[in-house]
């Protein structure tokens, strides 16, 4: 299958797939070869499941095998992040997100380091972004999810969940009952009723921490991206031991535009992110009600149908592109504008297009 064209795409794909499915079928690699450039020929790996989504790899290689085997073996460390930081499934000897979730109130639950580092993470972005990204929500996130499930199994029948339900949720959220000893490397909710939800934060880490070990092992070239989290490590070869950018489309938020691509990124060892609302959501009386959401309100986010975050640590993208998506336009703005190294591009409501400071250094023309 001959891939036309070398532009990579920021998708969030979503797969409706139910808790449970088999996983034999989806760590299968779908396999594609492009044209060649010098004697490397661009290849593109496809995973499904993983994170409850689409893994796409794309690298150059003078050889199928090799990339090959490069493409297994990132899917292979993805899928052990996909185990530890799952919130629905429990896998045989592991300790993961759920296991701490089941175990809110109860006891401290033993984790690898990848779970620490990632909720440490995670706390420290919650406290920075003053709470619009925050992984203690699971509480309030899973009854939008249930609702937002029933309503898309039965659409007739769509509901809004009633706010009394979600506002005595919203009482067991507070970040510093998630307890981490680092020594003893365990996690506590010290909440009973808390729940944490790592949905806005665990892809882009997931695929920062990977992307950063293939580095640390030699590989300079090759995209990867988990729902739409995009890192690219290094760039593109070119003939001369040149290199070039790599092109990441953003996904147009208006579906039903002929344009499918809302702008190209030209990239080089960065991260693109973006978060909107067009993915997933369910429909009550003909609104969308999508799946970030604020707060503040204890609803899904009115500001933006996008935001997509340019920064180097695809972990930092993930985070900052929730937590974006949930500040007013002024706010996101002064907040990014703080950071160095990040960058944002946002569409609000009526299709307006507004940018940081820096992010015409990516923008393709
Ligand atoms: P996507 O997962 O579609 O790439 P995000 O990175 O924005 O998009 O993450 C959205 C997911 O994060 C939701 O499905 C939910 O699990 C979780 N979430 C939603 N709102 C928040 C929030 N305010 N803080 C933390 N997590 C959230
Ligand atoms: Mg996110």
């Amino acid at each position: 299958m001959p891939l036309r064209s070398s532009i990579w795409k920021v998708t969030n794909l979503k797969l409706a797939i139910k808790k449970g499915a088999s996983v034999c079928l989806c760590l299968a690699m779908l396999l594609s070869a492009g044209c060649s450039r010098n004697k490397e020929r661009r290849y593109q790996a496809e995973f499904l499941l993983l994170f409850d989504t689409i893994t796409k790899i794309v690298g150059y290689s003078d050889s199928e095998e090799h990339f090959t085997t490069l493409a297994s073996e990132v899917r292979d460390k993805i899928r052990e992040y996909h185990e530890l930081y799952d919130i629905y499934n429990d896998y045989a000897g592991i300790n993961n997100i759920k296991t701490i979730n089941d175990n809110a109130g109860v006891a401290p639950v033993n984790v690898d380091r990848k779970i620490i580092d990632l909720l440490l993470f995670a706390k420290d972005e919650c406290r920075a972004t003053g709470g619009t990204v925050n992984v203690a929500l699971g509480a309030v996130l899973s009854i939008w999810h249930d609702y937002r499930e029933a309503g898309l199994d039965d659409p007739e029948n769509a509901e809004l969940p009633p706010m009394d339900k979600l506002a005595e949720a919203s009482k067991h959220t507070d970040i510093d009952n998630v307890i981490i000893d680092e020594a003893a490397s365990t996690v506590y909710l010290a909440d009973p009723l808390m729940r944490l939800d790592v949905g806005a934060v665990a892809k882009g880490y997931a695929v920062e921490k990977v992307a950063e070990y293939f580095e640390s092992q030699g590989i300079t070239s090759l995209l990867i991206s988990v729902g739409g989290n995009v890192r690219a490590i290094g760039g593109k070869p070119l003939t001369g031991g040149n290199i070039d950018s790599w092109s990441v489309g953003v996904q147009n938020p208006d579906k039903s535009s002929p344009d499918t691509d809302l702008m190209l990124l030209n990239i080089k060892g960065l991260s693109v992110v973006s978060s909107g609302n067009y993915e997933r959501y369910y429909i009550v009386d003909g609104v969308n009600y999508h799946h970030i959401i604020d707060p503040s309100t204890l609803m899904p986010a009115v500001y933006f149908k996008q935001v997509t975050i340019v920064c180097r640590d695809s972990g930092l993208g993930d985070a900052l592109s929730t937590a974006v998506f949930n500040m007013p336009l002024e706010a996101g703005r002064a907040y990014i504008e703080s950071l160095e190294g990040a960058e944002a591009v946002w569409v609000l409501p009526d299709g307006s297009i507004e940018y940081s400071s820096g992010m015409n250094n990516y923008i393709k023309n």
